[in-house]
């Protein structure tokens, strides 16, 4: 089989990048070994304006949100889901402190936060004794119609292998490259944290975050916003279930769950939610984030038939389709890729790699 493209990955850089391919007419094959627990999976889709505890605007805000939010709603309609929901948050301050400080970023004119009109509005289903704001524009992204939804639709075309990518069946030619029966012009790698452990791109300074998350239903809970306090409580597109988390660990002794995430969320809803809830799962995962906190898009400086879109670190719901398309756009076109997210501003450590 002769392809275009070989894609490892199917998670949301996998899926963006040969949904991009695909409207240039470029020929592809994604391989993918269907891990439930990939980031991917168990994201909450959140697109936030905002960031960290002084509410910092995001990196290319202006640009990545609107970007994102017209990507999905396009790429929901040809699959006939709802792949995007404007859903903006409710932060409910944590301790006077807070409060003072979200105020400040307020009258600073900050973009995207907003006092709230009515502050005592949520107190039929909240606990709060320091008021809220609102952060908007925010969205969520339904990976878990999403994914799987593209999924199908590769599957159905015969465009996408479910199974592990081997490293060490691959053969890098001068001009193309050789996976098992698969001959194609590069291969491009959106495999997550698999990446880390890639001899090509293993010297690129990658930085995995743990975070778990628990899936759980509160019937009574209006699905209108996302709710923040300390954690983010998110509605999932199954009516009456809630997504909440997370944790950033850098330093984890186990990729797996922890008692101590279980316990310290179960007590925050308790004293948080006013409403009844049940635990029906709890998840953790591991974000392919990197050092400095900027994606890793291009092509390897030295074998230029080999490709990688990655690092996509907390925000890969926003950062994925944007640099989806600049990367298709570098492969079809030759156009420049931002060069705080272009591998090659990593050329040196790169080059030592020559096999
Ligand atoms: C708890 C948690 C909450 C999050 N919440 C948000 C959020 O609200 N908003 C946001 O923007 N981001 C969020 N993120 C981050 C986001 O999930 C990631 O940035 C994003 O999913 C990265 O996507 P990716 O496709 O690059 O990598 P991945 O999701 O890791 O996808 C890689 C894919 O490659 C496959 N794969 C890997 N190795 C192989 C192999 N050898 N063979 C075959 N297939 C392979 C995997 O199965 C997977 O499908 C969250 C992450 C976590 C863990």
């Amino acid at each position: 089989m002769t392809v275009d493209y070989l894609i490892i990955g199917q998670g949301i850089s996998g899926t963006w990048l040969s949904y991009y391919l695909e409207k240039e007419g470029s020929s592809f094959i994604v391989i993918d070994n269907d891990n439930k627990n990939s980031p991917s999976r168990i994201s909450a889709g959140i697109i936030n304006p905002v960031t960290g505890r002084r509410h910092a605007e995001v990196w290319m805000a202006d640009k990545i949100l609107p970007f994102a939010s017209t990507a999905y709603s396009a790429l929901g309609k040809e699959l006939n889901i709802t792949a995007i929901s404007s859903k903006n948050i409710i932060d409910f301050f944590p301790s006077p402190q807070m409060r003072v400080g979200f105020m400040q970023r307020v009258e600073e004119k900050g973009q995207y936060v907003y006092s709230y009109p009515e502050q005592y509005h949520f107190l039929n289903h909240f606990n709060y004794s320091f008021g809220c704001g609102e952060i908007k524009p925010v969205y969520t992204a339904h990976l878990e119609t999403l994914l799987p939804a593209w999924r199908q639709k590769l599957l159905n075309k015969e465009q996408l292998l479910q199974e592990v990518f081997e490293i060490d069946q691959l053969r890098v030619l001068p001009d193309s490259i050789q996976y098992k029966n698969i001959t194609a012009n590069k291969i491009i790698f959106c495999d997550g944290n698999s990446s880390a452990a890639n001899p090509y791109f293993e010297a690129l300074p990658f930085a995995p975050n743990k975070g778990e998350l628990m899936i759980v239903e509160i019937p009574d809970l209006p699905a209108s916003y996302i709710y923040k306090k300390g954690m983010m409580l998110v509605p999932l597109t199954t009516p009456g279930l809630w997504w909440i988390g997370s944790n950033y660990a850098w330093q984890f002794d186990t990729p797996d769950i922890t008692t101590e995430f279980r316990e310290k969320t179960e007590a925050l809803l308790k004293e948080w939610l006013k409403l009844p809830f049940t635990i029906k799962a709890h998840l953790a995962g591991v974000r392919p984030a990197t050092l400095e906190r900027r994606p890793f898009v291009g092509l390897h400086p030295l074998y230029k038939n080999i490709g990688l879109l990655n690092g996509m670190g907390t925000k890969g719901c926003s950062l994925a389709p944007f640099f989806a398309k600049q990367l298709v756009e570098h492969l079809c076109y030759g156009k420049p890729i931002n060069p705080e997210a272009d591998i090659n501003r990593f050329q040196k450590i790169l080059s030592r790699n020559v096999f």
